[in-house]
C-alpha cells in the first residue's frame, strides 16, 4: 500500500516518562507504516524544556498558531521533587499552562466508549463532553485568614482615580476572606470555543453557572455566551439543528444524569474541574479520555487526558513488563490526523484516521485490552490482557484488515 500523504505538517509536542515510551511505540506501529508522516518536531519532555529554558514549549505553541494542529504527549509539570530528580534550573511552569494561555484556548474532554465498558450511570450511551473555562476564578484568587475582627472592603482604584469601595463583611470573630475575578476578553474567548467545538462536532450545548446567586459574577457569563450565541452562532445552529441551552448548574447536574449523552456541557473554571473528574470517573477510567484544546479563532491541540504514568515508568525502566493504556494517545494522534485531513482536504487521511479509531475499538471488543480496563469490562471472562506494545501491535493487525 502506497503510505498517505499530508500537505501542511502537524506540530508533534513529545512528553516525558511512560506516555514518551508509548507515543514512539504509536508511531512506529500505527503511524509511520501508513501514513507519509509531515511533522513539525517539539521536544517538550522536561529535559529539553530545562536544557531550553522551556523556549521549546513557547515555540510549540507558536507553532500550533501557525499551522493551526497539534498532536502533545503529556508531559511532567515539575514540583520540588522533579526539581531535584531532574536537576531543573528553576520549576518550570505547567507547558499545558503555557500553551493554553498562548492559545487562549478551552479544553473540551471526552470519553472514548466502547460497547463492553457500561457507564455507571445506565442512561448515559453517548459521550458527554465537558468544555471547562481554563482562567482566573479560584485558580488564581487571593485570600486570607482572619484572625482579629474588623472590617473586610471591597476596592477598585481605576486607571483614572476613582475608587469603588463595598464593605463584604465587618468580622465580628475570626474568618476567611476570598477575592475572585475573570475578564470578558476571557469569557468571550471560552465562548467562541465552545461554540464553535458544537459546530465542529455538531452536538447541542449546554451551559450552566450559579447566576440566581451570584448576579454579577456569574450573570456576566450568561449574558456574554447569550450575546455570542446570538450574534454569531444562532445562524449555523439552527442550519445544523443542534441547540445551545443555558440552564442554572443544580438543574444541569439533575439534567445531565437522567441524560442518554451526546451533548458538551460548558462549565466555569471550577465547576469544570470538578464535574469532569465525575463525569470521566462515570464512564469508567482516566486512560479513555481524550482532551482537545481549542482556542477561539479555531487552533486545535489533540492530547490524552491522563499524565506521564510515572509508576508504571518506574516499573519499566526496572525492566518489568508495563501495561499502560495507550488508547487515548492513540486518539489524540488519529484526532489530529482527522482535523489535519480536513483542514487540508485529504479524505485519505481522514479515512485511515477514523479506521484507526475503529481498529481500537475492534481490539478491545475482542478481549484483548490493557490492565486497567479489565476490572471494567461487563464480561471479563473472556479477556486477553497485554502488555502495551502486545496490545499496539494487535491493534495495528485490525488496523491493516480495515485498510485492506
Ligand atoms: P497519571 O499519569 O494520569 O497517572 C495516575 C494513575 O492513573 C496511574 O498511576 C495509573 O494508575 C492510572 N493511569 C493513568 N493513565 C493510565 C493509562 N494510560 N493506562 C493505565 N493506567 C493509567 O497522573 P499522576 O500520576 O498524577 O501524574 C504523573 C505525571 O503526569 C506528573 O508529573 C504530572 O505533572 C503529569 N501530568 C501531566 C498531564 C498532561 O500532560 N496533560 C496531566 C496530568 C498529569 P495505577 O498506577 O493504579 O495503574
Ligand atoms: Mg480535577
Amino acid at each position: 500500500m502506497e503510505k498517505i500523504k499530508m500537505l501542511t505538517p502537524l506540530v508533534e509536542m513529545d512528553g516525558d516518562e511512560m506516555t514518551r515510551v508509548l507515543w514512539k511505540m504509536i508511531k512506529d506501529e500505527l503511524i509511520n507504516p501508513f501514513v507519509d508522516l509531515k511533522t513539525e518536531y517539539y521536544d517538550l519532555g522536561l529535559v529539553e524544556r530545562d536544557k531550553t529554558l522551556d523556549q521549546v514549549t513557547i515555540d510549540s505553541a507558536l507553532a500550533t498558531k501557525k499551522y493551526g494542529v497539534a498532536v502533545k504527549c503529556a508531559t511532567i509539570t515539575p514540583n520540588k521533587q522533579r526539581v531535584s530528580e531532574y536537576n531543573l534550573k528553576e520549576m518550570w511552569k505547567s507547558p499545558n499552562g503555557t500553551i493554553r494561555s498562548m492559545l487562549d484556548g478551552t479544553v473540551f474532554r471526552a470519553p472514548i466508549i466502547i460497547d463492553s465498558i457500561k457507564p455507571v450511570v445506565k442512561n448515559w450511551n453517548k459521550p458527554i463532553t465537558i468544555a471547562r473555562h481554563a482562567y482566573g476564578d479560584v485558580y488564581k484568587d487571593t485570600e486570607f485568614r482572619i484572625d482579629v475582627p474588623g472590617k473586610a472592603e471591597l476596592l477598585f482604584t481605576s486607571v483614572d482615580g476613582k475608587e469603588e469601595r463595598q464593605t463584604i463583611y465587618d468580622f465580628e470573630c475570626a474568618g476567611v476572606l476570598q477575592g475572585l475575578y475573570n475578564k470578558d476578553s476571557s469569557i468571550e474567548s471560552f465562548a467562541h470555543s465552545c461554540f464553535k467545538y458544537a459546530i465542529d462536532t455538531k452536538q447541542d450545548l449546554w451551559f450552566s453557572t450559579k447566576d440566581t446567586i451570584s448576579k454579577k459574577y456569574d450573570q456576566t457569563f450568561k449574558l456574554k455566551f447569550q450575546e455570542i450565541y446570538d450574534k454569531y452562532y444562532k445562524e449555523e445552529f439552527e442550519k445544523l439543528g443542534i441547540t445551545y441551552f443555558y440552564t442554572l448548574i443544580d438543574d444541569a447536574v439533575a439534567r445531565v444524569i437522567r441524560s442518554e449523552g451526546g451533548f458538551i456541557w460548558a462549565l466555569k473554571n471550577y465547576d469544570g474541574d470538578v464535574m469532569s473528574d465525575m463525569v470521566s470517573t462515570a464512564f469508567g477510567s482516566l486512560a479513555m479520555m481524550t482532551s482537545v484544546l481549542v482556542s477561539p479563532d479555531g487552533k486545535y491541540e489533540y492530547e490524552a487526558a491522563h499524565g506521564t504514568v510515572t509508576r508504571h515508568y518506574y516499573k519499566y525502566l526496572k525492566g518489568e513488563e508495563t501495561s499502560t493504556n495507550p488508547i487515548a494517545t492513540i486518539y489524540a494522534w488519529s484526532g489530529a490526523l482527522k482535523k489535519r485531513g480536513e483542514l487540508d482536504d485529504l479524505p485519505l487521511l481522514v479515512s485511515f484516521s477514523n479506521k484507526l479509531e475503529e481498529a481500537c475499538v475492534k481490539t478491545l471488543l475482542s478481549g484483548k485490552m490493557t490492565k486497567d480496563l479489565v476490572n471494567l469490562v461487563s464480561d471479563n471472562t473472556k479477556v486477553a490482557v497485554l502488555n502495551s506494545l502486545d496490545f499496539i501491535k494487535e491493534i495495528r493487525k485490525n488496523l491493516e484488515l480495515l485498510l485492506k
